[in-house]
């Protein structure tokens, strides 16, 4: 009944079994012919052990540290075979994927991410944002064109959020009366981008998944990893920054090496709000969490380059977390003190009713706002696959599509989801959206505004980033 799209000769090596690792496996299991004895996981974390062990998979225990990986991940995979599937927080994604590349085994990973300690152990915020990591990516990939496919950054944000831009483009250009066929080049992608008019792209997200127990105090809960949430909120806020914009934030700092498509601001993402809308909300706040498609989406869709092109938008993730992370946030933030107690909040306890709400804002042009993206219940996610919430499969469902192109396209080198052919990317994960909908709105960041107080905003462009901040 599920389509098998090829055949992987080799082991399948898959680094990190959390939530991500958990729901991608039977994913793998359903729709590739594999030799089921190749399939080995790593996976430091003895919680994890009994479900390995329990459904007889193949598992080694290593931690992968930068001076055993090497010997780790030589040991289990064989020469122009297999997979790695990188599923891990705390292990670096590029020294992995140029390993990977070296043996000739095609490569997957859901975020540019680095070795344990990066995060909080870097004194200097310019080297701890995803700029810098994901330049290092593209510095790679300019240094050794070509080569085995090493797909980096494929989950859903950032991954299936980068297909879905496309989509709405070519709905936006259906519904305004231009060719809605398209582009074959990055440079069409952004010439048509620029002639729709779009002045940024919000990553509009309202997760409304929740439990019934009311979340404890010292508890931080998140409907996928803590670790890697805790991780990106701390890094600075950042944003692709687009053209348009005519305001520069005080606390704002530009990038002065690679694509200078991005800059960051000196306060944690997490603690940053914007104002933002999705469909269920409708006007909502959302956090200024620093992701890669933030930047390669800006990146992606430049007309000319460098700090100063002739068009590029502004993109930033808006995010509004399930409830409990909202607290969990609140909580940390204020007393400055990390909780020790992570909870991922599991697909049977999740009240009915919870969705996650993940799509594109397509805002600042002749139609005013589009969001096009996914609205997928926990409660159909239940009948779609097993081990993951709702949230869990909008990733996990990326990451078989990646596989699925990489496997088509075996020598395309290190690519990111901007640069892989949606169509057939979303033909394979769609099945596993739930409704993928398009929404036009007429709301601006200047309706629903506070009229008791003055706000330092601009009336006269409602798109400015200076509107959407929220102060
Ligand atoms: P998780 O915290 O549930 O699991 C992380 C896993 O990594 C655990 O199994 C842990 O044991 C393992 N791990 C930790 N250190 C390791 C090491 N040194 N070597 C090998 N394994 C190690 O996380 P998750 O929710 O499964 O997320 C996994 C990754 O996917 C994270 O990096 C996260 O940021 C990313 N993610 C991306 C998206 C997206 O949409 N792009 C969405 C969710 C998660």
């Amino acid at each position: 009944e599920y389509p098998v799209y090829g055949r992987i000769d080799g082991p399948i090596v898959m680094i990190g079994f959390g939530s991500i690792g958990k729901g991608t496996w039977p994913l793998i299991e359903r729709h590739f012919d594999y030799d089921a004895d190749k399939f080995v996981v790593i996976e430091p974390d003895e919680a994890n052990h009994n479900f390995l062990r329990q459904h007889r998979l193949r598992y080694v225990t290593d931690e992968l540290t930068p001076t055993n990986y090497r010997d780790v991940l030589g040991r289990l995979f064989e020469r122009g075979k297999g997979f790695c599937v990188n599923l891990s927080v705390d292990t670096s994604s590029l020294d992995i994927m140029r390993f990977c590349r070296e043996m000739g085994v095609p490569y997957i990973d859901t975020v540019v991410e680095p070795w344990a300690g990066y995060y909080f152990d870097t004194m200097d915020n310019e080297a701890r944002t995803n700029y810098a990591l994901r330049q290092a990516v593209r510095d790679e990939k300019a240094a050794n064109p070509g080569g085995t496919t090493a797909v980096s950054c494929c989950g859903a944000n950032p991954g299936m959020v980068s297909w879905f831009v496309k989509d709405a483009l070519q709905m936006l250009a259906r519904d305004t009366g231009r060719d809605p066929r398209a582009p074959d080049s990055r440079e069409g992608w952004a010439k048509l981008m620029q002639e729709l008019g779009v002045k940024g792209v919000h990553i509009a997200e309202r997760d409304t998944q929740a439990r019934r127990r009311p979340r404890p105090r010292d508890v931080f809960v998140n409907t996928w990893s803590v670790e890697g949430f805790i991780a990106e909120g701390f890094q600075p806020a950042e944003l692709g920054w687009g053209t348009h914009e005519t305001w520069f934030p005080e606390n704002g700092h530009r990038q002065t090496t690679g694509c200078q498509a991005a800059i960051w601001l000196e306060r944690p993402g997490a603690i940053t709000r914007v104002h933002t809308w999705c469909p269920t909300p409708g006007p909502q706040f959302g956090f200024l969490v620093t992701h890669n498609e933030a930047v390669s989406i800006s990146d992606y869709y430049t007309v000319g380059s460098g700090a100063d092109p002739e068009y590029r938008p502004t993109c930033h993730y808006a995010y509004h977390p399930c409830d409990d992370a909202v607290l969990s946030l609140h909580e940390m933030f204020g007393s400055g003190v990390q909780q020790k107690v992570h909870e991922i909040l599991d697909v049977d306890e999740i009240e009915a009713g919870g969705i996650d709400e993940l799509g594109v804002l397509l805002y600042g042009h002749e139609k005013n706002a589009l969001w096009y993206g996914s609205r997928l219940s926990n409660e159909e996610t239940k009948d779609l696959a097993p081990y993951q919430n709702a949230t869990g499969l909008q990733v996990t469902s990326a990451v078989l599509a990646g596989m699925v192109w990489a496997i088509e396209n075996p020598e395309a080198g290190i690519v990111e989801t901007d640069e892989m052919d949606h169509a057939r990317c979303l033909e394979v994960q769609r099945p596993y959206l739930g409704p993928v909908e398009g929404h036009y709105t007429d709301w601006t960041p200047l309706v629903n505004r506070w009229e008791h107080f003055p706000e330092d905003i601009d009336e006269s462009d409602p798109w400015q980033f200076r509107n959407v901040l929220a102060t």
